[in-house]
């Protein structure tokens, strides 16, 4: 080993040594003694590691000083106060952006989760009889009012939903599904291996473009559990295709007396047609072909919380309840609270519309976004850093979470240059403000989205804008 990592290594102080000095600091305010020590070990570890992983030029920037090792202790004591999930400023344009936590929760859910985790509840109470109450009786009955199920329950997830409703209908037997929608949803959500986790056996039909509705026939038999339909979410099948619709499938269904699912995915509550975007069917639609259960989820176009939803018809649901895994996969009284007051919205279009965000950024009409636009480059004209250019652009926005897939949402966005730093190595920096903000990058520069920008979020992306180009 070359001489001055020896000397290094040599010079690294000893626990208790640091332990010594620190205690004329203080930092047994902010840390347990246990937990300073665990620090002081593991800051000397990274040190030690750093100076045997060094090359050369690295090297005479190491320095194994006592005092500089205290200074790395404080610094990683005092980034144990440090928030690390944050809210951030996602100006990338994609609405339901999975990494950047999906739907932004409307001011009312907010406030209910606040209310609900601040002191006791009837989480599982009836307060009419003074018993033990269900979990989904705060949500079911407005469920069942917006999408004309029979009976709801919500779990954890949409994921959650599908393994709960697979291992109640299929669980040792066969669940028939398409080829054509043995989707991956991302973040290793696969339907062939939530089938295998569920214990059911998938029985796949057709070919991966055309399934028609006499190949479901020929698979059913004394082992099928269910007939599932897929919401393709993320992915188009075009060309030459052909899908079995729903309704043949539900006729299928009750002649063999066998239970339908469709795994809906990203449900709608309101049809979004007449704000330029293709329709996709909603949950009510989908309930009114007579299919006995569909999942979706909280937080894609629902514009909610993180949720599975589970609704359909009392038998079956009933069925859902009933087994067990529904205790492990449980929605929590956050959630719940959050839940309710997001539904609630839906009770009449225009709250929704003006309430959700996800909705809003999702219908705005472009004028707006645009008008939107102008307004943050004049803001950052006059209070962002000098020597950066501000143009507005037309581009495309997404709505993200496997939701509207070729769908292109027509946007407004600032395009920011800078003469002195790269547009890469500016998103880098805009990503470590105290307030983060996120944009999307080309080749010259960096491009922020008004479509899901709000106007209240413009100081922090001029003060991002500030710190990026200064430090
Ligand atoms: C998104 C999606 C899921 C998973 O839902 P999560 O709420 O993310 O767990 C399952 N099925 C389909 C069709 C989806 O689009």
């Amino acid at each position: 080993m070359d001489d001055r990592k020896k000397a290094l290594l040599k010079n690294l102080p000893k626990i208790d040594d640091l332990i010594g000095l620190l205690e004329k600091k203080d930092v047994y305010a902010k840390a347990s003694r246990d937990l300073v020590r665990d620090v002081c070990r593991d800051t000397v570890q990274t040190l030690r590691e750093t100076i045997l992983a060094a090359s050369d030029k690295e090297l005479s920037r190491i320095t194994s000083e006592a005092a500089s090792v205290v200074a790395a202790v404080e610094a990683a004591i005092d980034g144990l106060h440090q928030y690390k999930l944050k809210r951030l400023v996602n100006a990338t344009g994609v609405i339901l952006h999975t990494n950047l936590g999906r739907a932004p929760l409307c001011p009312e859910a907010v406030e209910r989760i606040a209310e609900v985790g601040r002191g006791y509840s009837n989480l599982e109470f009836n307060l009419e009889k003074g018993e033990r109450g269900l979990r989904y009786d705060s949500v079911s009955r407005l469920l069942c009012l917006l999408t004309g199920a029979e009976d709801a329950l919500v779990v954890n997830n949409n994921a959650a939903a599908v393994l709960l409703v697979l291992n109640t209908l299929a669980e040792r037997k066969e669940a028939v599904v398409s080829r054509g929608e043995l989707i991956e949803i991302g973040g290793e959500f696969r339907i062939p291996d939530v089938m295998s986790k569920s214990n059911g056996i998938l029985r796949e039909v057709g070919t991966t473009n055309r399934t028609r509705l006499s190949d479901y026939e020929k698979a059913i038999g004394p082992e099928t559990g269910v007939i599932l339909k897929v919401h393709t979410s993320n992915y188009r099948i075009v060309g030459f295709t052909e899908e079995t619709d729903l309704l043949s499938l539900v006729a299928l269904g009750k002649h063999h007396g066998i239970p339908v699912y469709d795994d809906l995915g990203s449900g709608c509550l309101m049809d979004l047609s007449p704000y330029g975007l293709q329709h996709e069917p909603t949950v009510r639609e989908v309930l009114e072909t007579g299919v006995d259960v569909v999942t979706f989820s909280g937080d894609k176009l629902l514009g909610g919380p993180q949720a599975g939803l589970i609704v359909g018809k009392t038998d079956v649901i009933a069925r859902i309840k009933k087994n067990p895994l529904n205790r492990a996969l449980r929605i929590d009284k956050f959630t719940l609270a959050a839940l309710e007051a997001t539904l609630m919205q839906y009770l009449t279009t225009a709250r929704a519309l003006a309430n959700l965000r996800a909705l809003k950024a999702l219908t705005e009409p472009l004028a707006d976004v645009k008008k939107r636009a102008k307004k943050l480059a004049g803001k950052l004209k006059r209070v962002g850093p000098p020597d950066i250019s501000y143009t507005i652009k037309e581009d495309k926005s997404a709505a993200g979470g496997g939701s509207l897939p070729t769908q292109d949402i027509p946007t407004a966005v600032v395009a920011v240059k800078s003469a002195a730093i790269s547009p890469s190595r500016l998103e880098a920096r805009l990503r470590r403000a105290a307030v983060p903000v996120i944009v999307r990058v080309n080749e010259e520069e960096i491009l922020i989205d008004l479509r899901t920008v709000s106007e209240e979020e413009f100081q922090w992306i001029a003060d991002a804008l500030v710190f990026a180009v200064g430090s």
